[in-house]
């Protein structure tokens, strides 16, 4: 047995290095072919795999041995072939990410991105600008559409399965268009979501996002009962106001809430933890208080 190991060891090392030689721009061959398609399972291209390593096969090896951590030098020897059979049989899945938001998935994102080389900044799990940044470098260099949206052919590219729950936050432009009011004065503004089903300009709402992030983080949820409001929404409170049924409301057409960037959150009064938190911290955020009367009504004024 012992003498059957040592004489086919050897042998087996001999196939191995045959199959994976030394590979550079001008080699041609079966093991070009492999190279090849290895890349191409990886998310790179380098062209058609027909054996021959011209420079597109070239940029291509340059590419993945950067997002691998490698020396870029173009040349196929035993690191970036074995960087290559780690990464042959990629393909991942994970739920779409974008632009604000949160969770668990964001942070396996970011630091997927980071390993292969495109630096999404601290894994912090909130998709940010600088990993939106990563994410359509990343998506550029693997030839997909550097859209920044983190969907199933980029999850696939990223060759990581993640699972786990992301709250949207804000979409930044691109959210939904609709008529609000200033002063009496109707204007398009532009929203996005915010936690519990509501709204508030796009602008406004990334800043109510990471300011829901952080309070999060030390242990505050906050529940907000109020965000946009429409001219429908502000006509029914007032009436409401007026019959002696509703809270105490703005004359419709003169609500913050109908510019969207005013956001009622339940603090449950200046005495809780909530409301404290706020006081210390929304400042940093850009929001503010602005009607003595009202602990819960805060507005995005940077
Ligand atoms: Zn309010």
């Amino acid at each position: 047995m012992v003498a059957i190991a040592r004489a086919s060891a050897p042998a087996l090392r001999q196939t191995t290095a045959a199959a994976s030689p030394t590979l550079r721009e001008g080699s041609k061959g079966a093991a070009v072919v492999t190279l090849q398609n290895k890349l191409k399972a990886a998310g790179f291209n380098p062209g058609a795999a027909d054996g021959s390593f011209g420079p597109k096969t070239e940029a291509a090896v340059k590419a993945f041995q950067r997002a691998r951590g490698l020396a870029a030098d173009g040349i196929v020897g035993p690191k970036t072939w074995s960087a290559l059979n780690a990464t042959a049989s990629a393909g991942g899945s994970g739920p779409t990410l974008r632009l604000g938001a949160k969770g668990e998935p964001v942070r396996a994102l970011q630091q997927r991105l980071n390993v292969l080389g495109f630096n999404s900044g601290t894994a912090d799990g909130s998709f940010g600008p600088k990993t939106e940044a990563a994410v359509k470098a990343f998506q550029q260099s693997r030839g997909l559409a550097a859209d920044g949206v983190v969907g199933p052919k980029t999850w696939d590219k990223l060759g990581i399965k993640v699972q786990g729950n992301v709250s949207t936050g804000n979409t930044g432009s691109g959210g939904r268009v609709v008529t609000g009011y200033v002063n009496g004065s109707p204007r398009k503004i532009s929203l996005a979501a915010i936690p519990n089903g509501k709204e508030m300009r796009s602008d406004a709402a990334a800043a109510f996002n990471r300011m829901y992030a952080a309070a999060k983080s030390a242990g505050i949820t906050l529940k907000v009962n109020s965000g946009f409001r429409s001219m429908a929404e502000q006509q029914a409170l007032y009436r409401a106001y007026q019959n002696g049924t509703g809270n105490l409301a703005a004359k419709p057409g003169y609500s913050n809430h109908q510019g969207g960037i005013a956001v009622d959150i339940n603090v449950g009064g200046t005495g809780t933890a909530t409301y404290r938190w706020l006081a210390n911290n929304a400042k940093n955020f850009g929001f503010v208080r602005t009607v003595p009367s009202e602990p819960w009504h805060w507005e995005f004024r940077p």
